[in-house]
């Protein structure tokens, strides 16, 4: 270790987050420890010991930072000098828009960047509890598979409503894409309740016909089993709806989609056989989830399926449902906005385990993470990123845009998420205009539109907040 005057900030996990948390740190010139139980203990998923494993895919997904919102956050990882993202496009394989790289390869540069670097020290062990008093400034980034004894000391410090070991997501929809002259806004009796106003959910209603129709649909659909190690996590109140479905042609009309307490808007005398309700999902109005749908039906067929729905014909899924083993915690109530645990300051969260989904979403709350200890050990107040860019958007979510439910308080309503431009704060009113010598300017142009100026309007603010140090 170098003779630093700072002290070391230790970093749990050595996966794509803490690997860029450590690398992120140490390049500003402070020490760091980074502490990876691969090598002395593995995961159920991971095969080596490399750092910065992929378990699954080989992708980065899209690489399009004019249209993209993973594209985008690319494109502020690589401004911030991303160590992932930079090992990625050196190990770049060939795959059209998305950024696809040589697995190996790709996880073998992160451990010998962070192995050769003169301000990190790896450690492999594996950290059983909360970091002890004399690390006084640490991020635990130990991912979906976080080891059970750490799981545990995380939830005697958050209680236990606050970790959750299986993600239960119900599809989330874009709100723009819903068809508002078939669906229409009410809470069921009109309940105005803490914080509503009698007009929270949008609802979709159904003849018998079509909720006939529908439940044949969901039966017949192909669904993903569960690993074996992942269990069967059926639980109070979280049964696939496939499932549901399965157990009699009235449950569903009895359960999520039962339709007392809604009358139609633009058809009042007509009750509906069944309604599906979708309830707000982000502060900013802008994505909706499908209530009481969480799902194991492969992504292909909930598309079909669920866009059989009257009013959800053209729904654009921000994410689309699922059940698997994954350990997040509820950021939206326990993390401020530099992603430190309220109840334990210095104590920061970065990675999959915040809430975050995927490879690329969790070395980017990794990257915020580093930058913001390493502020904080040099005396100066972490500046979060503005929530226009894809990071500062990403961040809102996990920090407080989120939420969170009224009927499940705290419990499971916060989900995991991709970054994706409902996250980012809509554009000034008048932005979208029609490119002078353009006849036609349809709906379809003006999202192509919007997405581009939301990704402008990132990446602009993203190099302004990096300016400021
Ligand atoms: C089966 C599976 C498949 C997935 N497939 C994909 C996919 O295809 N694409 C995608 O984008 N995302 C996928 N994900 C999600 C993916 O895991 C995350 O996106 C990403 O790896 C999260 O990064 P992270 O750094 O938060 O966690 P990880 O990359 O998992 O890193 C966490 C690290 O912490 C270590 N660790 C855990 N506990 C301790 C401890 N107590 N002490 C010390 N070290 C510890 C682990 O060994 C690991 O190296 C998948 C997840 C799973 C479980």
């Amino acid at each position: 270790m170098s003779n630093n005057s700072f002290s070391p900030i230790h970093v749990v996990g050595g996966g794509l987050a803490g690997s860029e948390a450590a690398w992120q740190i140490a390049q500003s010139g402070v020490p760091v420890i980074l502490h990876e139980m691969r090598g002395v203990r593995g995961t159920d998923a991971h095969r080596t010991d490399s750092l910065a494993e992929l378990v699954c895919s080989n992708s980065f997904r899209s690489d399009d930072a004019t249209a993209n919102a993973v594209g985008v956050i690319h494109a502020e990882m690589r401004l911030a000098n991303s160590l992932i993202i930079a090992c990625a496009d050196r190990n770049q394989v060939p795959a059209g828009g998305a950024l696809a790289v040589d697995r190996d390869g790709f996880s073998a540069a992160v451990t010998q960047e962070i192995d050769a670097h003169p301000l990190i020290t790896v450690v492999r062990e594996e950290v059983t509890g909360l970091p002890p008093k004399e690390w006084d400034l640490a991020i635990l980034a130990t991912g979906p598979l976080t080891s059970p004894s750490l799981a545990q000391a995380i939830q005697a410090e958050t209680g236990e409503d606050h970790l959750a070991f299986f993600d239960a997501i119900a599809p989330i929809v874009h709100r723009d894409s819903i068809d508002m002259n078939i669906c229409w806004h009410q809470s069921r009796y009109d309940k105005v309740g803490p914080g509503g106003n009698g007009k929270d959910y949008i609802n979709c209603p159904m003849d018998q016909a079509q909720y006939n129709a529908f439940l044949d649909a969901l039966i017949a659909g192909d669904t993903v089993g569960f690993k074996e190690w992942e269990g069967t996590p059926y639980f109070d109140g979280c049964l696939p709806i496939e499932v549901m479905a399965e157990r009699g042609r009235e449950t569903l009309r009895h359960g999520p989609m039962k339709p007392m307490g809604l009358t139609n808007a633009h058809n009042p005398t007509v009750k509906a056989y069944a309604v599906v309700q979708l309830r707000q999902d982000n502060a900013l109005g802008t994505l909706f989830n499908m209530v009481g749908f969480q799902t194991k039906l492969k992504y292909g067929a909930q598309a079909e399926i669920f866009r059989m729905i009257p009013g959800l014909q053209n729904a654009e899924f921000a994410r689309l449902g699922g059940l698997h083993r994954n350990t997040y915690i509820q950021s939206p109530m326990l993390l401020d906005r530099t992603l430190t645990l309220k109840s334990r300051p210095g104590l920061r969260f970065a990675g999959q385990i915040t809430g975050c989904e995927g490879y690329v979403e969790s070395a980017a709350i990794g990257l915020l993470a580093g930058r913001f200890a390493a502020a904080e050990r040099k005396g100066v107040d972490p500046v979060p990123p503005p929530s226009t860019t894809a990071f500062g958007a990403l961040l809102s979510h996990i920090t407080g845009g989120h939420l969170m439910s009224e009927d499940e308080p705290g419990k499971r309503s916060f989900q995991p998420m991709n970054v994706n431009f409902g996250l980012f704060p809509e554009l000034e009113p008048g932005s979208i205009v029609r490119p002078e010598g353009v006849k036609r300017f349809r709906g379809k142009d003006k999202t192509i539109m919007k997405r581009q100026l939301m990704a402008a309007r990132a990446l602009k603010d993203c190099s302004r907040w990096l300016a400021l140090g």
